[in-house]
């Protein structure tokens, strides 16, 4: 039976891993971190006793059956539903913006047609053909809207002018013409009643998986395997001979503090004179649980640069021409799947890093019946 390697005990990494060794493979897990689980690990705060989401807050949501079905295998999930809230020139409002957020902006009484006319004498028509963010916005929702949740957000969020952001980021009109502040639309919606990292332990409980963490794994170290998935950062890989692919990363100052401090799990923060992106309280995520102290997460956003964790893909046109060079490198790779957000250089949430890992195992598996090479991508990740 072929020898199988994993570099990267994150969801992409863990869920091949498991369905390979169903089939009887024996396979090798690397994470150069010292817990499973990646970007998605949760951790019990020792001082407040909270369920900490280490790499900020992770609410789990899809429509897709087979992946809703396949995760609550491993634990049982409790419904929840994320209500963000929005501070902003010296108000809270409700977001995603919708129907409350524009009758509170506004001070109306707007019924949902009401508003949804009243949006469109907002939109400034002159904008044909918006070519960035700031243009595709003041067209769709115009310059109040705008200003209050976007500009102050975005420019800190990506750290450049919304005018230097392309307009494919607002693909769609911004606003709900509801009261439906449920941030996903998704059919399923949940948290892990025992955190995401014990999902993923459990994932990788099996015989013939063998777990090596704290340990990097390195282009030289795969000629011991017969196949090599690999959900690390593909410029990694190629040892950044085509230069870094551009990234964001966080920092989050943490307080401690008693009671509750916020009232919600997270809340924006959109002006741009306010340093942090988000608050996210912990607890909050974990509603069924009764904490008396609590742990809060600021999280400010900011370029990646060598020994951060990479967490947002900036992705823009000379990211992308970059990608288009080490997706060729990696298609000429024998015997390697590059897989998950960094491997493939893409923002992916959970449930859509689940289901491309449970199909890249189904068509390894299937390569192998036919006795043909498996392919370096699952899907195309310059798409
Ligand atoms: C701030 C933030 C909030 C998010 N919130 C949500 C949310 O609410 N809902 C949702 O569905 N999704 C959310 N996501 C997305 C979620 O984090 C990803 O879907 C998920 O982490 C992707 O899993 P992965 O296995 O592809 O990558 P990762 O979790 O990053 O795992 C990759 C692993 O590979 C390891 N590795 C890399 N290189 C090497 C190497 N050379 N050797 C050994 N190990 C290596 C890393 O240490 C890491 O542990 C959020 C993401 C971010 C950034």
């Amino acid at each position: 039976m072929k020898k199988i390697c994993v570099v990267g005990a994150g969801f992409s990494g863990s869920v091949i891993a498991r369905q390979l060794a169903e089939q009887g493979f024996s396979v090798d897990v690397f994470d150069t971190r010292p817990h499973v689980a990646g970007n998605c690990h949760t951790e019990r705060d020792a001082q407040t006793g909270v369920m900490v989401h280490i790499y900020g807050p992770h609410i789990f949501h899809t429509s897709n059956e087979r992946v809703w079905n396949y995760i609550r295998k491993f634990d049982e999930f409790v419904p929840y539903v994320n209500r963000v809230k929005a501070h902003a020139q010296q108000h809270v409002y409700s977001l995603p913006i919708n129907l409350m957020t524009i009758n509170q902006l506004f001070g109306k009484q707007f019924s949902p047609s009401e508003a949804r006319e009243f949006v469109k004498t907002l939109g400034d028509q002159s904008i044909d053909d918006p070519q960035t963010f700031e243009e595709q916005a003041l067209r769709f929702v115009g310059e109040k809207i705008y200003r209050t949740f976007f500009y102050g957000y975005t420019r800190k969020q990506w750290g450049m002018e919304p005018s230097e952001l392309p307009a494919s980021i607002l693909k769609r009109l911004p606003v709900r013409f509801s009261y439906d502040d449920n941030y996903y639309s998704s059919k399923y919606q949940g948290i892990p009643k025992n955190g995401y990292t014990y999902i993923v332990e459990k994932i990788l409980d099996a015989p013939e998986i063998s777990l090596h963490l704290n340990t990097a794994f390195s282009r030289e170290m795969a000629a011991g395997y017969d196949h090599v998935f690999y959900s690390g950062p593909i410029d990694a890989w190629f040892g950044y001979e085509d230069g870094r692919l551009s990234y964001r990363t966080l920092d989050f100052e943490v307080i401690r503090a008693e009671g509750d401090y916020q009232g919600n799990a997270v809340i924006n923060y959109c002006d741009e004179s306010v340093p942090w992106t988000r608050v996210a309280e912990h607890k909050h995520f974990t509603p069924w649980e009764e904490h008396e102290k609590t742990i809060v997460y600021r999280e400010h956003s900011r370029l990646c640069e060598g020994g951060d964790t990479p967490y947002y893909p900036v992705r823009l046109v000379r990211d992308k021409a970059q990608l288009g060079r080490y997706v060729e490198k990696a298609k000429s790779e024998a015997n390697v799947t590059f897989v998950g957000r960094l491997g493939t250089y893409r923002y992916l949430d959970m449930h859509i890093t689940i289901a491309e890992a449970l199909e890249a195992a189904d068509l390894f598996l299937k390569a192998e019946k036919e006795g043909v090479s498996p392919s370096a991508f699952c899907i195309d990740p310059l798409a």
